[in-house]
């Protein structure tokens, strides 16, 4: 994470594309686990528990 001075232990498993994924490093505190050996990135956390369908109307709405 930008910022973030911590270890990156993990990546996000997040699938932003078909066979791609976020792929962003991650360390202990901003991972979350998500299932086994799956873990996403805040904002993708997010997306996926459905708050990200908010956050995209509001980006649509400026
Ligand atoms: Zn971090
Ligand atoms: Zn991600």
């Amino acid at each position: 994470m930008p910022g973030c001075k911590a270890t990156s232990e993990f990546q996000c498993d997040y699938r932003a594309r078909p066979g791609k994924t976020c792929d962003r490093h991650l360390c202990a505190v901003h991972a979350h686990q998500v299932g086994t050996d799956v873990h996403f990135c805040p904002s993708h956390m997010k997306e996926s528990s459905g708050d990200g369908k908010r956050a995209q109307r509001e980006l649509f709405e400026d």
